[in-house]
């Protein structure tokens, strides 16, 4: 991947991961560039399939396109930055990230979005303001 994809896919996020909403500038490990379609299931370099990711999101997700969703137990595909619109499927809740559907609820399960440690550096950036939920 050459230089100029990977600025354009950190400025499309607009400096922010595009699973859990984190702002780069506020934490210490850079963003990484994922392939949505991890490139083991045959996904491109291409723009279609970049998505900027914080350090957590991208190790959890790791190849993964898929999980079961903790409420119904049935295999659901996971949040796609590119097809997928955030607000249609996750919310917030306090320093929460909570799935509105089957995808987000499968997304925030595999990428341990709530993991303790994550949830309080959330809750540590809202207190400071520097983490504006949505
Ligand atoms: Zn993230």
């Amino acid at each position: 991947m050459d230089d100029a994809t990977r600025q354009a896919v950190q400025a499309r996020s607009g400096g922010r991961c595009e699973y859990c909403r984190l702002p780069e500038a506020h934490v210490l490990t850079p963003f990484q560039v994922e392939h949505v379609i991890a490139r083991q299931h045959g996904g491109k370099d291409a723009l279609s399939n970049l998505a900027y990711a914080c350090l957590r999101c991208n190790l959890h997700k790791g190849p993964n396109l898929a999980g079961l969703d903790p409420k119904t137990k049935k295999l659901t595909r996971l949040f796609h930055p590119r097809r997928h619109k955030w607000d249609r499927h996750f919310r917030w809740a306090g320093a929460e990230l909570a799935g509105k559907t089957d995808v987000g609820r499968t997304t925030v399960a595999v990428l341990a979005m709530n993991d303790p440690e994550r949830v309080a550096l959330r809750q540590e950036l809202l207190d400071q303001g520097l983490l504006l939920p949505g």
